[in-house]
Formats: structure tokens, sequence, C-alpha cells
């Protein structure tokens, strides 16, 4: 049931391909930048103030805008595992391939600003829009629909609601019950109930 641990890989940087810590003394540390926030932000904190200063929406855009992907390099490409992805049928109905659970996971992407991010209940035939207006309601933040790091959508919520969460999820959407619910804490999945 517990998900495959990540490889460990050396990182290269998606921009300029050098060691992570080697992208400011590159050429273009400012294209960087972007990669380095999402890629290796422990390695340059400044960098996520400063990004935090100008508004994160504004990395975010650059971060498309350079197409980065964490397998840039031909070899890691080929060697990553395909992702599973999710069939929709017409009409919005899915095929069971994946198992079906929701991960939570509190993400703090530094020290001020908090995520909880849910993925998995499309599995579950919700629509994530939808679910994302209805988190966004309940708990009073913002929330939205992001393409998570493998490319899956997944809702990103604003601030620590991990602990309300579970007890709205199975009131709201009752197909998901509270056995398919895991927490994500310190990258081990634990399960809800
Ligand atoms: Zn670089």
């Amino acid at each position: 049931m517990a998900e495959k641990p990540q490889p460990v890989r050396v990182l290269y940087c998606g921009v300029c391909s050098l060691p992570p810590e080697y992208c400011e003394f590159g050429s273009d540390f400012e294209k960087c930048k972007p990669w380095l926030i999402q890629n290796a932000p422990d390695l340059y904190p400044n960098l996520l103030k400063e990004a935090n200063d100008k508004g994160a929406d504004n990395v975010a855009d650059k971060l498309q805008s350079t197409g980065i992907s964490s397998g840039a390099g031909d070899g890691a490409a080929s060697s990553a595992p395909k992702q599973e992805e999710v069939k929709r049928l017409p009409g919005g109905k899915i095929k069971k391939k994946d198992k079906q659970e929701v991960v939570i996971e509190k993400v703090v992407r530094n020290k001020r600003k908090c995520i909880t991010t849910v993925k998995g209940l499309e599995l579950f035939g919700v629509k994530l829009s939808d679910a994302s207006k209805k988190l966004g309601k309940k708990f009073a933040t913002g929330a939205s629909v992001v393409k998570g790091p493998t490319e899956k959508e997944q809702i990103d919520v604003q601030g620590d609601i991990a602990y309300d969460i579970v007890e709205f999820i199975t009131d709201t959407w009752p197909d998901v019950s509270e056995t398919a619910i895991f927490f994500i804490e310190d990258g081990r999945k634990v399960p809800a109930a």
C-alpha cells in the first residue's frame, strides 16, 4: 500500500544543468532562480524570500514559460517511471485503475506560508474545481486546482487545515470513506482513520 520511495537522484539544474549549488556562479542565474525555488529551495533560502516579495504568481508564470520539467535530460526522462494516468471516460466516469485514496499533505513553502495539498479526490468522481471552491468556502481561505510535480492535478488550500479536512471530505463526498484518506507526515503515508 505504501508508495515506493522516490529514488535519490543527483540533481542538476533544469536551466543551466550545473549542480544547483553552482547556479549562482553560472551565466544565467536569473533564469535558474525559478527552477531553484521549485527544486532546491534549501540551497537558496533567500530566493524564496525574494520571490515571495515579488508575489508567488510571478514565479509560477516564469516556471511555466520556461517549460521546466524535472526530467530535463533525455536519459533521466526515459528511466523515470511513467506516472499512471487516470483514464476518464466520456461523461466524467473514471476507470478504476489507480487505487482510490485521498492524500493530504501539509507543505510549508517557507516559514510564513503553509499550504495543505489534497490529492486524489478526482478518483472518487469529485470535480476538482468544485471541490476547490467548497474547500475555500468552508475554511475561508484560498484554494485552487494546480498541477502537482507529477502533472496530476491537486488542490492547494492556503493554511494548515489538515486536521479539520477529513471530516469535511467525508461529510461532503460520502463516497470517500475515512479509511481512504491518508496524510503525508515526515515523508510517510499515515492513515487518517
Ligand atoms: Zn542553474
